[in-house]
């Protein structure tokens, strides 16, 4: 019961199946496409777009930084609070090991 997707290659036949299995619903793709040997994903293209928006209390604590350490703390523990990434799936391929055919899913 529940959603379940299923790969299957016109051409010969071949058929992955994909269920839930822990909670959440999670189904592992590689897992089962390794276990069959049917199936490969590849090419998957994802566009990001970053954008940094340094507040200004963290450009004044850059500033008045007097040591590489203090620097590299404030970079390794601070700048991902300042920077925002949006990521979106483009495409993703799917290729049937055993006859060549494939499939690209994209416009998601
Ligand atoms: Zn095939």
């Amino acid at each position: 019961m529940g959603v379940k997707v299923v790969v299957t290659c016109d051409n010969c036949g071949l058929v992955s199946e994909f269920k839930p299995v822990t909670v959440g619903n999670h189904a592992y793709i590689s897992k089962e496409f390794n276990k069959k040997a049917y199936f490969t994903v590849s090419d998957v293209s994802i566009e990001s777009d970053v954008s940094v928006s340094l507040d200004d209390d963290y450009v004044s604590k850059l500033v008045e930084s007097d040591s590489v350490e203090e620097i590299t703390r404030l970079l390794d523990y601070e700048i991902a609070d300042n920077i925002s990434i949006d990521s979106k799936l483009n495409e993703v391929r799917i290729d049937c090991k055993q006859c060549g055919e494939y499939i690209t899913l994209t416009d998601f």
